[in-house]
């Protein structure tokens, strides 16, 4: 039975002040929300204290993006043990604004899903069309290339902990969210696409969130599809009572 999953990502936003007072609000109000996973990803300088917030409740912290390597000269970057010393569960990797902005591969997304399996974090793995892609009816195709490469060598084991986001790029940050009969149908051929790469248990079992400008007003409709299993929240994730209201949406879908 997959569980519903909402995540918010702040980017590159809040201070440290405003990161601890959202972090304490969210912890607070997800308490009743037991029936959702939910977690919080904050700028990276701010996970020690983002964690520290939501120490003993349900909240659990991810980091935005991780390196694949264990230690050694890779100024800027973080590890996954790193991420998990200061409390992360989660690693969101391979997130349209790094593959479209920083210009990160599905090769190099691929190497940083094994050493996020490895050091046992949860990684979300981000795929998504740009809007030229969707109008070329390129789609489907966009999304096996994106899934076959970044998820090449995790074993069907290992798939079972791996969270997967759609995430339309035209839907991010631009308050243009994909029609609930779109995503669902991206969610169902990823269903399938698992399906034929490792069996239908796995394809039935794997998280797949939705992303794209989700907000308090379009999530229960975007959550009602049955092959939606949360989302990944950006901007709405900035203010608790909207984050707040998305993860209420979730607990009226269980
Ligand atoms: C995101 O950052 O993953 C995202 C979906 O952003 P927004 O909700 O702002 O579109």
């Amino acid at each position: 039975m997959r569980r519903i999953f909402i995540a918010g990502n702040w980017k590159m936003n809040l201070n440290r002040t405003e990161s601890v007072a959202l972090a304490t609000a969210v912890a607070k109000g997800a308490a009743e929300a037991k029936s959702v996973d939910v977690a919080v990803c904050p700028p990276s300088v701010y996970l020690d204290a983002v964690a520290q917030a939501v120490r003993g409740s349900s909240v659990g912290v991810g980091a935005q993006n991780m390196y694949f390597e264990a230690q050694g000269a890779f100024t800027g970057e973080l590890s996954a043990a790193m991420l998990l010393d200061v409390g992360c569960r989660y690693a969101i990797l391979g997130h349209s604004e790094r593959r479209h902005v920083l210009g990160e591969s599905d090769e190099l997304i691929n190497k940083k899903t094994h050493a996020a399996l490895a050091a046992s974090l949860t990684p979300i793995v981000c795929v998504g069309e740009t809007l030229e892609q969707r109008e070329a009816g390129r789609t489907a195709d966009v999304i096996r290339t994106q899934v076959e490469g970044s998820l090449a060598g995790v074993s069907a084991e290992q798939m079972l902990g791996i969270v997967i986001a759609y995430e339309p790029v035209w839907a991010i940050g631009t308050g243009k969210t994909a029609a609930p009969a779109q995503a669902e149908e991206v969610h169902v051929d990823l269903r399938k696409l698992l399906a034929q790469r490792y069996n239908a248990e796995v394809g039935q079992a794997v998280v797949i969130q939705y992303g794209g400008s989700v907000n308090a007003k379009n999530a229960a409709e975007l959550l009602s599809q049955p092959n939606v299993d949360g989302a990944l929240v950006g901007g709405a994730s900035l203010k608790a009572e909207d984050f707040l209201s998305i993860v209420q949406a979730g607990v009226s879908r269980t």
